[in-house]
């Protein structure tokens, strides 16, 4: 059913200290705004809210 065109791989920045993190698929259908979540980072060594990077 579901098309794999309708996700895209977006990158997650922690907007902590900017550092690319992870990478995860979205499907621009159901999210059409900006992911946000709150993710473990390596270089703060605490959870911080990561942004997709456009
Ligand atoms: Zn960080």
């Amino acid at each position: 059913m579901a098309k794999p065109g309708n996700r895209e791989l977006v990158t997650l920045q922690c907007t902590e200290c900017k550092e690319e993190n992870y990478r995860t698929p979205k499907n621009k259908k159901n999210t059409p705004d900006r992911l946000e979540l709150k993710k473990y980072c390596n270089r703060c060594q605490k959870s911080t809210i990561h942004k997709e990077k456009k």
